[in-house]
């Protein structure tokens, strides 16, 4: 479903026809029998995700065009694509779909699969490994702040040990290689 771009008298916007040959049936199936899959094959290609989606316009596969490759089985697309991992999980999709279809929940069982089948990308990679190294991604910077209202410079019993140690055990600590 690549744009097609550069070819002379042919619109920017044409999309190139889908291999049928290459579709696999099993993936549609193994969404479908997932718990948030039971609404997949409702979806009748309404666009009301992609209208919702606040990023919408910064996808090359939109939220209603990724539900209609999982359907039709675009298992290399889906899973190999960088949009699954860029969506938000702000469920403004899911909320609005006429046809209650879990996109967001879709989505991130499309993650769980992609995870699986070792195509996470490396900036996700490198967010994991920030959470095994530091228990938390974001650490807060502004210890002016409790200087000014006369507070410790640390937080009194902040600790991220505990978080690491489940992270260890989780798949996260499998994914970022954690030994
Ligand atoms: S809003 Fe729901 S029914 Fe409409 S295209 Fe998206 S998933 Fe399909
Ligand atoms: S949950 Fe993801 S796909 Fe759905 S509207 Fe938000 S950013 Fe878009």
């Amino acid at each position: 479903m690549a744009e097609t771009k550069d070819k002379a008298g042919v619109p920017d916007t044409l999309i190139e026809p889908i291999e049928m040959s290459s579709l696999d049936s099993s993936f549609r199936d193994a969404i479908h029998s997932m718990p948030n899959g039971e609404e997949l094959s409702a979806c009748f290609a309404c666009s009301t995700c992609t209208a919702a989606c606040p990023i919408a316009n910064q996808w090359d596969h939109k939220p209603h065009q990724l539900i209609r490759m999982i359907i039709l089985g675009m298992r290399d697309e889906v899973l190999s694509s960088s949009e699954i991992w860029e969506c938000l999980t702000c469920f403004q999709c899911q909320e609005r779909c006429p046809q209650n279809v879990r996109v967001t929940d879709i989505f991130f069982d499309c993650k769980n699969l992609a995870a699986e089948a070792g195509k996470v990308p490396s900036s996700i990679v490198g967010l994991g490994k920030e959470l095994l190294g530091k228990g938390q991604l974001y650490q807060v910077t502004a210890d002016w702040e409790r200087e000014d209202l006369e507070l410790e410079p640390e937080v009194p019993g902040l600790s991220t040990d505990a978080v690491k140690l489940i992270l260890k055990s989780t798949r996260t600590g499998k994914l970022a290689g954690d030994e």
